[in-house]
């Protein structure tokens, strides 16, 4: 019997776009699936965000990068290197015995995903700065068809701390399905169209056990005398034969919670059938047109242009945003990425909560669904709503 996924927690750790706040730091957020946590993006200072959120710095086993710009990425070496038990290395005649990587052996590797140029990132950052790590970590690159087959952008041989095991991941009918699957989730990834190769990701929980009546089924179990325990069996789905022949069948599964998470873009479309019915879509709304909210709008601009020029950056607006999820008939929409006009202490300040929910009713209006406007440490499960 496979053990079941309890709870799916998102806390957003940064929601800024290109420069940080005072009040929202570069992307990331954490995913909690059970007791694990994966990151999704490590902009700068991530690591300071998980220090101060609920979320644990020991518990991240996988981190998934979007796409190699620096507000997605620049956050990743500070992380691994807490993370992973790092130092500057020892004078000469010393030894660290973090390079002693035998002793790593054992230790299961925090995995990556990214695109081409995380590894080499990764691995000539490491370099560069001396670090040593007390752990093992791989990375895992999803190549688009016009990148090297091969190679990773670096003449560096590996880091002592580096697995040789990373794949290079070729698409298949245009996406990388299943880059990551356990018994209970699975990962797909697709492109998203931004200025630079970008990827979204989706994470869907596999089908769990569906809803159980037991007044179908406890009277067949009293009148044959088989055991209570025949229950279990059947709330996993299966079929059982009991002892006067009667065949019961347990409910048939019924899909888990699916949520896609996309980095930068102006147009995701390629996406969009991996995403369908999401419970979460997590997309940029990095510029919008607020005339009479936010002050520094400029009074020529209009809708058209403010579309024109985010587009034109390789962003979207909040309408942009609404479009999508209601094309992928997503339960429920998160927008995050914001410029940093858009002050994110809108719980407590009256200037920001007007324009955050100025900007939730402009994706509303394409929509029609839930919105929510990403905060910085914001944290909340995805519940089953099948
Ligand atoms: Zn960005
Ligand atoms: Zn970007």
């Amino acid at each position: 019997m496979p053990p079941a996924l309890s709870a799916i927690n998102i806390t957003i750790l940064g929601s800024a776009s290109a420069q940080p706040s005072s009040t929202r730091n570069h992307s990331s957020l954490a995913l909690r699936l059970n007791g694990d946590v994966w990151l999704f993006d490590c902009g700068e200072a991530t690591q300071h965000r998980v220090q101060k959120s609920s979320v644990k710095m020991g518990k991240i086993q996988k981190i998934f990068i979007t796409h190699t710009h620096g507000d997605h990425i620049f956050g990743l070496l500070p992380l691994l290197a807490s993370r992973l038990d790092g130092t500057g290395g020892m004078v000469e005649s010393s030894e660290d015995p973090r390079t002693n990587t035998d002793a790593q052996g054992a230790i299961p590797p925090l995995e990556i995903y990214g695109p081409l140029g995380t590894r080499a990132y990764v691995r000539n950052g490491l370099a560069y700065t001396y670090t040593n790590l007390g752990a093992p970590y791989v990375v895992h690159e999803l190549r688009f068809p016009a990148d090297p087959p091969s190679g990773d952008y670096t003449e560096l041989p590996l880091h002592h701390s580096e697995l040789p095991t990373g794949r290079n991941i070729s698409q298949i009918d245009g996406v990388w399905p299943h880059i990551f699957k356990d018994e209970l989730v699975s990962v797909s990834a697709a492109p998203i169209l931004h200025s630079v190769p970008c990827v979204g990701y989706v994470v869907s929980e596999l089908p769990v056990p569906g809803k159980i009546n037991p007044k179908d089924y406890i009277p067949h179990l009293k009148r044959t005398g088989a055991p209570m325990s025949v229950m279990r069996q059947l709330q996993q789905g299966e079929s059982v034969e009991l002892p006067d022949g009667t065949v019961l069948h347990g409910p048939p599964r019924r899909p888990g919670r699916k949520l896609a998470i996309l980095g930068d873009t102006y147009d995701p479309s390629p996406i969009a059938r991996l995403a369908e019915d999401a419970d979460l879509l997590i997309h940029e709304a990095t510029n919008a047109h607020l005339p009479g909210v936010d002050p520094s709008t400029k009074p020529e601009d209009t809708f058209e242009s403010v579309e024109a020029r985010t587009k034109s950056r390789g962003h979207s607006t909040p309408q942009m945003a609404g479009l999508f999820a209601k094309r992928i008939r997503a339960k429920k929409l998160l927008l995050n990425h914001f410029s940093a006009r858009y002050a994110g202490n809108d719980d407590v300040d009256e200037e920001a909560r007007k324009i955050m929910e100025a900007i939730k009713a402009l994706a509303v209006s394409e929509y029609g669904g839930e919105v929510i406007c990403a905060r910085d440490f914001m944290s909340f499960d995805i519940e089953m709503q099948r």
